[in-house]
């Protein structure tokens, strides 16, 4: 690990002007990435400024506040644990209460944050390995996954210059549920709705979504969504618990008689980005439920997956996820 300085902050403008006013700062979050990437020296910060201290002067960035209009207003700095466990996330969005906790580990989730699991960066082998080329980690040396070792990488959203996944589980519900993100930066504050947060790799890898460097996210809005109350997350992975996804599917299904009037999907583990399946979606929306109509949305929601040499299996994999999610939702009873 390089040296480097720290400073804690205890005022969001401080920390979004320290932030902003070099490239080599970063903001550190519960940490559970950053300081693992700087171990490994993929990360090299000049200085770190610590943001776990701002919510002395702006209480709501660590806190759950449920809007007006039937939305729900998420702190950056409210735990993973805290946001999980809330008695509103579980009753009215249980899918994002349930990514939670498929995600990491107790410990993890206790100091993991919002803000920074929407930004904790990908596990592909050859970007956490300085002694290999990546496109991710230093733009121009090449991507080995692609013609290496690629079992956990992603077949949705792929380009020739990087094919790795993205991580999350959270952002995968978040994105399902209709999220937007909301930032300051030295130039004010804007909200991004969080389909539009996250770039796929194209020819810029290293840009993995539009947040500017020195902006803050300070929260994320969830629309009142009811149907969302019967939902669920499903995520397959290697072992049990305490591993990333292989696949995953986020699924909120809006039924009415045995129709389905309104749907939400989007799949993780297998995607560039928490990857939004507006096909599944049209495919659903309209019919009666039944096993075929579930087979069919995911027969289209993996419709442009590309495979490489180890993780074909994944589209297989994806489907039948997809399916088992819808399945147990549309068997739900409201709650
Ligand atoms: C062993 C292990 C297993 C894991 N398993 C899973 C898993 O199964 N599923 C899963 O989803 N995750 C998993 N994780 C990842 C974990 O969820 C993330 O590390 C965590 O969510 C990151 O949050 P943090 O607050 O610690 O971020 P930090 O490490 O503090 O920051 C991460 C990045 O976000 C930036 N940042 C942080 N907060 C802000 C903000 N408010 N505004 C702007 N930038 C910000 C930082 O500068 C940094 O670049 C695992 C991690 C480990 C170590
Ligand atoms: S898939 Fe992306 S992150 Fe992995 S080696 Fe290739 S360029 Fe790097």
């Amino acid at each position: 690990m390089r040296p480097f300085e720290y400073t804690a902050a205890t005022d969001p403008a401080d920390a979004v002007r320290l932030v902003a006013a070099n490239d080599g700062t970063r903001f550190l979050a519960g940490g559970t990435n950053l300081i693992d990437l700087m171990k490994l020296e993929v990360e090299t910060p000049r200085a770190v400024v610590d943001i776990n201290r701002l919510a002395r002067r702006e209480p709501a960035l660590e806190q759950v506040a449920e809007l007006p209009d039937g939305g729900l207003r998420i702190g950056a700095l409210v735990r993973n644990s805290d946001l999980a466990w809330n008695p509103v996330v579980q009753a009215r969005y249980p899918v994002l209460s349930e990514a939670l906790l498929a995600g990491a580990s107790g410990q993890l989730r206790n100091m993991a944050t919002t803000g920074g699991n929407l930004l904790q960066r990908t596990r592909c082998y050859y970007f956490r390995d300085t002694a290999m080329p990546c496109n991710k980690r230093e733009p121009g040396t090449g991507c080995p996954s692609i013609a290496g070792h690629n079992r956990i990488n992603a077949v949705l959203g792929t380009s020739p210059e990087c094919i790795a996944t993205s991580p999350g589980d959270m952002p995968v519900a978040m994105v399902a549920l209709g999220a937007t993100v909301h930032v300051r930066g030295p130039e004010g504050e804007r909200a991004i709705p969080l389909a539009d947060f996250y770039l796929v790799p194209g020819l810029h890898p290293e840009r993995e979504t539009v947040l500017r460097h020195g902006e803050l996210i300070v929260a994320v809005e969830l629309p009142a969504l009811p149907f969302a109350a019967r939902s669920h997350y499903r995520k397959v992975r290697d072992r049990a618990s305490y591993a990333f996804a292989l696949a995953s599917a986020a699924v909120a299904l809006d039924i009415h008689e045995g129709r389905i009037r309104d749907a939400r999907v989007a799949l993780g583990g297998i995607a560039t980005t928490p990857w939004r399946s507006f096909e599944a979606e049209r495919a659903l929306v309209g019919h009666a439920v039944s096993h075929t109509l579930f087979r069919t949305a995911a027969e289209r929601a993996l419709a442009g997956a590309v495979p490489y040499a180890e993780n074909a299996f994944k589209i297989e994999l994806a489907r039948r996820t997809l399916v088992r999610a819808l399945t147990i939702v549309s068997e739900m009873t409201a709650r």
